[in-house]
């Protein structure tokens, strides 16, 4: 689609310091070189299929569908990926490309702790250094990915500043960037931030659309009515929408979290309740207060709990292609048991918020409708969350 000079219609660009310039200057044209190289592509492929377990699944919620009585329902197992996520496609993108770059250290931000396991992972693989920047709040929300980064030879820098969560550890690693280019790669971890980023994560993100594509083709003949998926940077949703993007007659879906309501304060819907503004390196939809400062968002889920949204959806949603609804903490927490109970498959609570939309849609659809919903990753990390939620401790 439209990106140029790094441009989603208004959205996007570089709104970055000057010492950042080079640095982003330099990614981009070595991700320009290497995205056509064969060599590099048949690299990230065999890593994708030998490494992360690619392909992964398209598989046919038969109980799920006959329960709503409406809509064929299709579930995108990315939660079946090395790491227990889609984050590790992004990240062994851009760990190649690094190395590629020479670059020996990696270093990146993470909120719920998926990405920065995920580059770890990484890390650990290619045999560089790593270093992750994690807001106070999620280090305890989320102590057993901390866990996992260390035992993966990463440094996990606690972010003190702001309100101890992902924006604020985004702000870090950046800083952190800016002060050491020379030998270290920021691996961004959404289709956010500066210019090529919002691009590069996508494209390696597209293989998720790439594969649906295929394999619906193989099991229905033909291409999906919706594509579902949850926002939060919003890289999954976007990998899952590229190839569709082009096929007016796929919609696409993407399921904010509202947190407790989008008539709270206690949201992090960017599209439903946020407007236009410049952070974080780009152009986008960003929640604001009346002065125009990021709001505190919040949902219970720490993977969607960011105030903005990548410039690339922000076109989708200005240019009619992509619809962006909210959903409810509690609609999140109700689907994420029904998808357990229903179908054996715990998804993250993060990737609860689209199967949520689609059990509110399938009821009204065709039965020779088709949904594919993207299950970004899996559920493990958030029981102890849930349950809590729920008013059991269960001591995680
Ligand atoms: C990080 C994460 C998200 C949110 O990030 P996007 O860039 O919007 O995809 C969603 N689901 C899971 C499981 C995650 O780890």
């Amino acid at each position: 689609m439209t990106n140029q000079n790094g441009r989603f219609g208004v959205h996007g660009g570089q709104y970055i310091p000057e010492t950042l310039m080079n640095a982003v200057i330099e990614l981009e044209e070595v991700y320009n070189h290497y995205k056509a190289d064969a060599q590099f592509n048949q690299e990230l492929t065999d890593l994708y299929n030998d490494y992360a377990g690619r392909p992964s699944k398209l598989y046919f919620a038969r109980k799920m569908s006959a329960d709503l009585d409406g809509a064929k329902i299709y579930l995108k197992r990315e939660d079946l990926n090395h790491t227990g996520s889609h984050k590790i496609n992004n990240v062994l993108g851009q760990a190649l490309l690094a190395r590629k770059m020479g670059k020996t250290r990696l270093i990146a931000e993470t909120g719920a702790g998926q990405h920065g396991v995920a580059t770890a992972t990484a890390a650990a693989l290619m045999g560089m250094e790593c270093v992750v920047f994690m807001g106070e709040e999620d280090t305890i929300r989320q102590a057993l990915n901390v866990y996992r980064m260390r035992l993966l030879g990463a440094e996990v820098v606690t972010v003190r500043t702001g309100t101890g969560t992902l924006k604020d550890a985004v702000s870090e690693a950046m800083r952190e960037w800016t002060s050491r280019i020379a030998d270290t790669h920021y691996c961004l971890g959404s289709v956010m931030g500066p210019h090529p980023f919002p691009v590069m994560v996508r494209d390696f993100q597209a293989v998720i659309s790439r594969e649906i594509k295929a394999q619906l083709m193989e099991k229905e003949g033909r291409l999906p009515d919706a594509v579902i998926a949850c926002v939060g940077g919003g890289s999954n949703a976007m990998g899952s929408f590229y190839h569709f993007i082009e096929e007016p007659g796929v919609k696409l879906i993407g399921c904010e979290a509202a947190g407790r309501g989008i008539d709270t304060f206690e949201t992090a819907a960017t599209v439903n309740t946020g407007r236009m503004g410049i952070f974080h390196g780009m152009k986008s939809y960003f929640c604001q207060d009346e002065y125009g400062q990021i709001a505190p968002v919040y949902s219970i889920s720490a993977g969607l709990d960011y105030p903005g949204i990548g410039p690339e959806h922000a076109y989708l949603h200005d240019i009619g292609r992509a619809e962006y609804v909210p959903v409810t903490d509690n609609e999140a927490v109700e689907a994420f048991e029904y998808l357990s109970r229903m179908e054996g498959i715990i998804p993250a609570i993060e990737s609860a918020h689209a199967i949520a939309h689609a059990i509110k849609i399938a009821t009204v659809m065709d039965k020779e409708q088709t949904i594919v919903v993207t299950i970004s990753g899996r559920g493990d990390k958030d029981c102890a969350a849930i349950a809590r939620y729920r008013g059991e401790d269960i001591h995680d």
